[in-house]
């Protein structure tokens, strides 16, 4: 993990890669390595804007690929 400075409180946090899942459906996306900020000063979790716009636009690319990706359900 990289170092980076936590938007919130200004201290050393860690830059941690994280798989998350946009949307839901058909428009469902899986999206890993996103870098989530994680302060261990504040506890802050946080995706910059910059990434947000970034997963923003691979969702409307996936949009056009029509790759269907197969979720399971744990719940008996
Ligand atoms: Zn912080």
């Amino acid at each position: 993990m990289k170092d980076t400075i936590c938007p919130v409180c200004g201290e050393a946090a860690k830059i941690k890669p994280i798989a998350k899942a946009f949307g839901r459906g058909e428009m469902l996306l899986v999206v890993e390595d996103i870098p989530l900020i994680v302060c261990r000063h504040c506890h802050e979790q946080y995706i910059t804007a910059e990434t947000l716009h970034e997963i923003e636009r691979l969702q409307q690319n996936k949009m056009h690929q029509k790759r269907l990706i197969q979720v399971e359900d744990f719940a008996a």
